[in-house]
């Protein structure tokens, strides 16, 4: 099994390959496999990663073949809504994101301040059939490898803040990084990852470099780093080495919140954004976005955080609440309820129609039960699968309660994959 469905090369124009998925037509880079028309791939995040043999493609595209159709008749039901005359402002609103018409600042303000059960259920409804109209029933999987909880950095939010002096430290040596990623790529069948850590500088550029090479030599998958800020340099020379995600959020764009929860060496707003941009222009896809749930955060904030996602020309948005840590300044911060999140998702969902959302693990924690399944009908189309080796995962406490901490992950796969399926999500490349 995995979570990714080959497709087969139909046209080549200049760098972009035309991928065929059962009819459906997406484009991507064609880099790292030099892959030619009629051959068949694997492409995440609208980059080729991997060539396939044909005689292994083809029985796993027949095993796809009726339940790819299945899910999108799924999908289909599930996202239909019916449209009726607007009966109030409110409802106003959601029909011109539904026609496609992008929001005007105080009108998507007015969706973040909602409150009422009826209007979040026409609200969340309407983004996941604005999804369904832009991108169908693709889904991201992203597995991701936390590798060192050593931090630099002490904000007054996260659990492994370097005042934390409770934790228990651990830091993957290379081979470890190596071995986890081949092993989440081969023998769990991920076609992209990304490598997580707190700014730990013990792991030099060199280091990084390596490890990213030892990983692209060994199988093909999209690498995303989630290392924070490191040099301009180190980024160009992780992209030269072969990664090409970059997921770093800039925590709020409320400078004044910034500057009183982020801390550290480099808790430079600007700075941040600066490097942010950079890295756009290098060509890394950009995961960002923000915390939701800072002491004194307004809705207006949050607007702004989704627009500041957007102009950044991220490829996915990165939103989820703040979990209290007991071993932080903001231990006794109040936990924020789900529909405030949700109502982000589809927010973002109708400002950026055609991008990538995810549904954090911090939303999962939140609501353990139905937190994911939630954020997909929300205008979500992402998910990440932590992929950490069991024995060190249970000290990457960015926050507590975590639902991944102990499970297994290839039990953890298993529901995810029920649960796309039940939905009538196929983890097909978005494409770009
Ligand atoms: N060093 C990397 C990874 C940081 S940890 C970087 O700087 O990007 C990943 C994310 O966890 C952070 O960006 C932050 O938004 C989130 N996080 C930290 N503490 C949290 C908490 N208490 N609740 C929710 N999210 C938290």
């Amino acid at each position: 099994m995995c979570y990714a469905i080959p497709g087969k090369i139909v046209e080549l124009k200049g760098k972009i390959a035309v991928i065929d998925y059962f009819g459906e037509h997406k484009n991507a880079l064609n880099e790292f496999v030099n892959a030619q028309v009629g051959d068949y791939v694997y492409a995440q995040g609208g980059i080729l990663v991997d060539k396939i043999d044909e005689d292994d493609a083809i029985p796993i595209l027949s095993f796809w073949k009726d339940r790819f159709a299945e899910l999108k008749k799924i999908d289909n039901k599930i996202s239909k809504i019916e449209t009726s005359k607007p009966k109030n402002e409110f409802e106003e609103i959601i029909q011109k994101a539904q026609q496609g018409n992008l929001l005007q600042k105080q009108e998507a303000l007015t969706l973040l301040k909602t409150n009422e059960p009826e209007k979040l259920k026409l609200l969340y409804k309407t983004a996941n059939s604005l999804r369904q109209k832009n991108l169908e029933n693709a889904c991201c999987v992203h597995g991701i490898i936390e590798f060192s909880n050593y931090c630099r950095n002490n904000c007054t939010y996260c659990g492994i803040r370097s005042d934390n002096k409770e934790l228990k430290r651990y830091k993957m040596s290379p081979d470890e990084i190596v071995e986890a990623a081949v092993h989440a790529v081969k023998e769990l069948g991920f076609k992209a990852l990304v490598l997580q850590s707190g700014e730990d500088t013990s792991y030099t550029t060199k280091d990084l470099v390596a490890i990213i090479k030892k990983i692209k030599q060994q199988c093909g998958v999209l690498l995303s780093m989630s290392v924070g800020q490191r040099s301009q340099n180190c980024y160009k020379e992780m992209y030269d080495a072969g990664a090409r995600g970059v997921l770093l959020r800039f925590e709020t764009s409320n400078q004044e919140l910034y500057k009183k929860f982020h801390k550290g060496p480099k808790a430079n707003f600007q700075e941040r954004i600066d490097l942010l941009k950079y890295l756009n222009k290098l060509g890394y896809i950009i995961a960002t976005g923000s915390i939701i749930g800072f002491p004194n955060q307004t809705e207006e904030d949050i607007l702004n955080d989704i627009l500041l996602t957007k102009s950044l020309n991220a490829e996915m948005y990165s939103f989820g609440p703040l979990i209290p840590h007991p071993q932080t300044p903001l231990k006794n911060t109040e936990l924020s309820d789900i529909d405030t999140i949700l109502k982000v998702l589809a927010v973002s969902r109708f400002i950026d129609p055609n991008s990538k959302i995810l549904v954090t693990t911090a939303l999962e924690t939140l609501d353990k039960d139905s937190g994911k399944q939630r954020g997909l009908l929300a205008g979500a189309n992402s998910l990440m699968i932590n992929v950490t080796p069991s024995r060190f995962r249970k000290q990457y406490t960015l926050y507590p309660g975590r639902p991944d901490r102990d499970k297994e992950i290839t039990k953890n796969i298993e529901e995810t994959l029920k649960l796309l399926y039940s939905l009538g999500r196929a983890p097909t490349d978005l494409g770009i």
